[in-house]
């Protein structure tokens, strides 16, 4: 074993897609502490920078001295705490959903839902981008899956004309974790009206930050239950917490309850979660002015980027990547803003498609206009270098 494994690992590091962690010794926020040094941080997916807010922890406390750190057991069994069943309420509610269902991580959430719904005499359809927690909830439910251009609903209407008996559904990220742009929700509506096919948005990325109050994608769009039936969002980004819900029907929620394997054989997570996340849920509610300053830093960067021709993806979102294209033009490029006492990752493929490495740059609520001034000045120096490279 240890020469087959060696073998691959070897292969991953010639091909310069190598994964190495590092460790934080710090909360996080826009100054964290990486292998012992303070880095300003611009990779992490706490786009409110409630990930360390003081009533969200208090929360967890609180809730530890009542409930203890532990849940005990999975939630059909005797682990569905008070604080699990009312924050799903308060999930269900704040997205005008009829019901909502926790799930332990979104990763789970996806494989349990589509494991849920669909058999392998059914058809699934996911764009070309979708997260890999989509893609592998599609090849454990043995559905005939499909996999259109990104964004490129004549794609996916070209291969939902080809389907015949059985259940569609068209799973797709609100956001796309790695581009950030927005998937085109009302035309992807339309043909799964036209098509009788059901929608999943998968909103990690949108929720919490997108809306007028942090409703995420479904907010943004304005699309009801009826119109986008099968809601899922995670609580580790943009929230701050952990952990993930899906939200819609009655009838689906009971469903996901009876079925969804990856709902049913795992422990609850701790009540803790639940209660701080409850108290993520009423900031996002009454304290508008972290969207409102992440909004403002999205455009002030893009526009410093613009001015210094960087070579910006297209997105309007937290998320704002930088294409590179070589793993190991990335890689240098992320190497020099640690230099300069900035993180920002490198994603590679098989993250991303091949030939299309960047750096993923990540804005939040807790930066200021200067550290963004600081991000950009240090790109302004480090990319001329990088493209003569390459
Ligand atoms: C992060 C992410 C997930 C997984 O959520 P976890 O709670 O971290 O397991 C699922 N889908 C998308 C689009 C994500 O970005």
């Amino acid at each position: 074993m240890e020469q087959v494994l060696q073998q691959r690992l070897n292969e991953r590091q010639r091909q310069s897609l190598y994964r190495v962690r590092k460790t934080i010794a710090s909360a996080q926020g826009a100054s964290v502490v990486v292998d012992g040094k303070q880095l300003l941080g611009f990779c992490s997916n706490d786009y409110l920078g409630l990930a360390n807010h003081p009533e969200i922890n208090q929360a967890a406390k609180q809730a530890i001295d009542k409930y203890g750190i532990g849940s005990g057991a999975s939630h059909l069994v005797c682990g569905h705490s008070s604080e699990h069943h009312a924050l799903e309420q308060e999930l269900a509610e704040f997205t005008g959903r009829d019901r909502a269902l926790l799930f332990s991580t979104g990763y789970m959430a996806n494989l349990g839902v589509i494991t849920a719904l669909l058999n392998k005499s059914d058809y699934l359809f996911e764009d070309k981008l979708n997260h890999a927690s989509l893609l592998d909830g599609g090849l454990l439910s043995g559905a005939r899956m499909q996999r259109y251009l990104h964004n490129d609903i004549t794609s996916l209407e070209l291969k939902l004309a080809k389907t015949k008996s059985g259940n569609k559904l068209i799973a797709v990220d609100g956001v796309f974790s790695m581009d950030g742009d927005i998937a085109p929700l009302p035309e992807l509506v339309a043909s799964a009206r036209r098509n009788e096919a059901w929608l999943m948005v998968d909103d990690a990325h949108g929720f919490g930050v997108l809306g007028k109050n942090g409703g995420g994608c479904s907010e943004h769009f304005g699309l009801d239950q009826q119109q986008l039936p099968i809601l899922m969002a995670t609580l580790g980004k943009g929230l701050g917490t952990f952990g993930a819900f899906v939200a819609g029907s009655n009838a689906l929620i009971e469903t996901l309850i009876q079925f969804s394997k990856s709902y049913i054989y795992t422990t609850a997570m701790p009540p803790s979660i639940a209660a701080s996340t409850r108290a993520g849920l009423r900031l996002l509610q009454t304290e508008s002015w972290r969207r409102e300053h992440l909004v403002e830093l999205i455009n002030y960067f893009k526009h410093g980027a613009a001015l210094l021709e960087l070579p910006l993806m297209e997105s309007n979102t937290a998320i704002q990547p930088l294409l590179i294209g070589d793993a190991n033009a990335a890689l240098a490029l992320s190497a020099g803003l640690e230099a300069k006492g900035i993180w920002v990752s490198a994603i590679r493929p098989p993250t991303v498609p091949a030939g299309s490495a960047r750096l993923r740059i990540t804005l939040s609520a807790v930066h200021s206009k200067q550290q963004v001034e600081q991000l950009l000045q240090a790109l302004a120096e480090l990319m001329p270098r990088v493209n003569h490279e390459q």
